[in-house]
């Protein structure tokens, strides 16, 4: 279920053409192919142009703060040339953990928008719920829940795999 963290939040069109969450599921099957758990993130711009995309990339680059969102919040502040991501959008198929949620803050994201919910593991919507606490500096709209069985199916698939049968 869709459920959104301010009133009126923006959501990017989905499930068109070029649209993020379907991009964001590409860079998590990519990341899968590379043995990374399957998480997929993309930036978009004040405009909605894509600014950077990424996967986990943690086993690769031996870096455990490798999160996709980390990965695509860095290089679109590089490619924008300020630490500030004003107005920006951070989609991701997997609810943030407390790293990327902190790290989103920081960046002062205007947005996320992501897939799954992360029970275990998420820090918007689950855990911490970093942009509930009255001491958050900066609190970026949220909507969760996006494609959602989609973005649950590539980390049960992934996970199953592994596993075995
Ligand atoms: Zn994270």
């Amino acid at each position: 279920m869709t459920k959104e963290g301010k009133a009126g939040a923006v959501v990017p069109a989905m499930g068109t053409p070029g649209d993020p969450m379907g991009i964001a599921m590409d860079e998590a099957r990519a990341a899968a192919a590379r043995g990374e758990v399957p998480v997929g993130a993309v930036l978009l711009g004040p405009d909605g142009a894509v600014l950077a995309r990424a996967g986990n990339a943690v086993e690769a680059g031996h870096d455990a703060a490798a999160h996709a969102e980390m990965l695509v919040m860095r290089a679109a502040a590089r490619r924008l040339g300020t630490p500030r991501l004003v107005d920006c959008t951070l989609v991701v198929t997997l609810e943030p953990c407390p790293m990327c949620a902190a790290a989103a803050v920081h960046f002062r994201i205007g947005r996320i928008v992501f897939g799954a919910y992360d029970p275990k593991g998420g820090g918007v919507d689950h855990g911490p719920r970093l942009f509930d606490r009255r001491e958050c500096l900066h609190r970026p709209e949220w909507v969760g829940g996006v494609r959602e069985r989609e973005a649950s199916a590539l980390l049960r698939d992934f996970f199953a795999a592994r596993r075995g049968p």
